[in-house]
């Protein structure tokens, strides 16, 4: 959450920082800010609640030039979106300015100490504290270079502050010189030619450069133009490679499309491809996932898996468990990530955990993956962003190969994350009972997915149709049996986010066990019905809506007409193989939820209260 970019060079920064924070924009859009040191040594400050636009204005009215500066998009956790809480935050004496990811948790204690000494706060944040911590070890430092009189007051306010973050600081006493650090919240350095960045992430920076590196917990980074240098906060010796950013400024573009959702939900056919694309093993009628590390031997002593995730990877978790089991037969559990971190699980010596985040930066899927590995246990990742805090740190795993996923709500990315859970499966069931002709099945199904995504995709005229006619309902309820399940939770989650319609997913049977008790002529239920081996009791379930008023929306399988007499509304998915058919069915409720949203006029890529990538608890 929150986006940070960090200009030093010979160009004009506002623009290059304005574009940026336009990039970042989907990690959080409560307010924007700026800092940018003119040539008079006077840092520019200018910040406003609310989107970028606001900010935009602000600079058209009241420019700021410089080639050296610090910029911010923030989702506020202490303190409400307001002029005076946008970052950047400036110390006592204004001449220092500070731009923070993430939560500083003894903030009210070094606040009040910082009070007590005389300083004067004009945000509610958490953040202020450091800009103001930063400043008065500067201030009442020794060092004469004032470059390494900065590096020495970071140095030494940063072990006073417990919590998570990610910051950028400049001083005015020193031009073309920028200081990063990082502790729990994302932070990459972009290198160009006599010019460098520092970023939340590299989204902010590939239209300048290719060239990054992306910093681990603890790294401490300078910047000039020309150069930069990277040590722990502690002062010692810290290792890192410089990685190419693995897609194109225009992957991260809406194009043709009106919203990036509505762009990735139609990616799909592209990536659930990638997800699969040279996994797939013909002659062994098997899967291969390489980047998992482990020997023939090692999988198969695995007796229990367990999946963590959070929001949209957790539902994609849970359409996992089902598949695993019924492929492989080894006992699979979904985790919460934020609970897993804290209620300290069972785990035993051939249970492989797998952390599942798009990002890869989810702050308590990422805190579960280090709770397993404190542990002694090898956990794997199952990851979109390459470079990314658990593409790095996990000890091995998959990656979704999905691009870049900027809609606020993840579309693309449940349908990679399902897929590779379902070449896990494969690959473990044929290591054990599953048969080479189940196999075979399994790779031409996956193969053909992407054709069928393509076919469900053709209906979102007919998807919007039924949008409008629903748009104003109070409520809706998502009813799924089996594998379908995860879907329902999936689809509910999608309709809340960006529709802001209360929705709620349920197993079809608990239906009578009390949501029966919302159905009403006003609160439609999404069955998600295709023609498998629960369909018959997903049709009484059906029945028991119908019996009391409530309008019907299925989704089934082609052919199947039978429902037209049914339901109120009818979508079809093309025939699937059932442990395949999560991927499918997600897609019309994607597009559902993308219509409402529309329709009710809600911002779609940017729903309220929101923000990409959770990088705070
Ligand atoms: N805690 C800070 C604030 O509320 C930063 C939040 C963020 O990471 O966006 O301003």
């Amino acid at each position: 959450m929150c986006g940070i970019i960090g200009y030093v060079g010979k160009a004009s920064a506002a623009p290059i920082l304005i574009e940026g924070l336009r990039r970042l924009e989907y990690r959080g859009y409560d307010s924007s800010g700026i800092a940018i040191l003119n040539g008079s040594n006077t840092i520019e400050l200018r910040k406003r609640s609310g989107r970028l636009d606001n900010l935009k204005d602000l600079l058209l009215e009241n420019p700021a030039t410089g080639s050296c500066g610090i910029s911010h998009t923030r989702w506020a956790t202490h303190g409400e979106p307001s002029d005076e809480n946008a970052h950047p935050h400036s110390d006592q004496s204004g001449r220092l300015a500070v731009v923070h990811n993430g939560v500083i948790e003894n903030y009210k204690i070094l606040k009040d100490r910082l009070t007590e000494e005389g300083h004067e706060f004009v945000s509610q944040t958490d953040s202020e504290v450091l800009a103001h911590l930063i400043g008065k070890c500067y201030d009442s430092s020794t060092v004469s270079d004032s470059k390494d009189r900065l590096v020495s007051a970071v140095r030494e306010a940063l072990p006073q502050v417990s919590g998570t973050y990610g910051i950028a600081v400049l001083h005015a006493d020193i031009p073309e010189f920028l200081v990063g650090a990082r502790l729990g919240s994302p932070l990459v350095l972009g290198l160009g030619r006599g010019e460098n960045f520092l970023a939340s992430d590299v989204g902010a920076i590939v239209t300048h450069t290719k060239d990054a590196v992306y910093l681990q917990d603890r790294d401490l980074v300078c910047l000039t133009p020309d150069d930069f240098n990277i040590e722990k906060i502690d002062g010692a010796d810290s290792t890192y490679e410089v990685s190419t950013v693995d897609y194109t400024p225009e992957q991260a573009e809406k194009g043709e499309y009106p919203h990036f959702m509505l762009k990735e939900i139609f990616e799909q056919p592209t990536s659930i491809g990638n997800a699969f694309r040279g996994r797939l093993v013909d002659d062994q009628a098997s899967a291969i996932l390489g980047g998992l590390g482990l020997t023939p031997r090692e999988l198969r002593d695995i007796d229990r898996i367990v999946l963590c995730g959070c929001g949209t990877a957790s539902h994609a978790a849970m359409a996992g468990e089902y598949i695993i089991e019924s492929l492989a037969r080894i006992p699979t559990e979904v985790e919460i990530a934020s609970e897993f971190r804290y209620r300290n699980p069972p785990l035993d010596k051939n249970t492989l955990v797998f952390v599942i985040s798009q990002s890869g930066e989810t702050i308590d899927t990422l805190a579960a993956m280090r709770e397993g590995q404190r542990k002694g246990h090898r956990v794997l990742g199952i990851v979109n962003s390459v470079g990314s805090t658990i593409a790095r740190e996990s000890d091995g795993g998959s990656y979704l190969h999905s691009g870049p996923e900027i809609g606020v709500a993840a579309t693309k990315s449940f349908t990679s994350q399902v897929t590779v859970l379902a070449l896990l499966g494969l690959l473990l069931g044929r290591m054990k009972h599953l048969s080479v002709e189940y196999g075979q099945n399994v790779l031409k199904e996956l193969r053909e997915l992407p054709a069928k995504v393509e076919q469900v995709l053709l209906q979102s005229e007919r998807i919007r149709q039924i949008a409008i006619k629903y748009n104003d309902v109070p409520a809706m309820l998502f009813l799924g049996r089996q594998f379908h399940y995860a879907t329902a939770l999936e689809g509910a989650l999608k309709m809340k986010e960006i529709s802001y319609i209360f929705a709620s997913g349920h197993a079809a049977a608990e239906l009578k066990h009390g949501i029966i008790a919302l159905v009403s002529e006003e609160v439609p239920s999404v069955f998600i019905m295709p023609k498998d081996s629960v369909y018959e009791k997903n049709v009484s379930t059906l029945e028991e809506v119908k019996a009391r008023k409530g309008p019907t929306i299925a989704i089934t399988t082609e052919g199947n007409t039978e429902l037209e007499e049914l339901a109120d509304e009818v979508i079809y998915i093309p025939p699937v193989m059932e442990c395949l058919s999560p991927i499918l069915a997600a897609i019309p409720l994607q597009l559902l939820s993308y219509h409402f949203s529309v329709e009710r006029g809600c911002d779609v890529d940017k729903p309220r209260n929101l923000a990409k990538s959770v990088t705070v608890e």
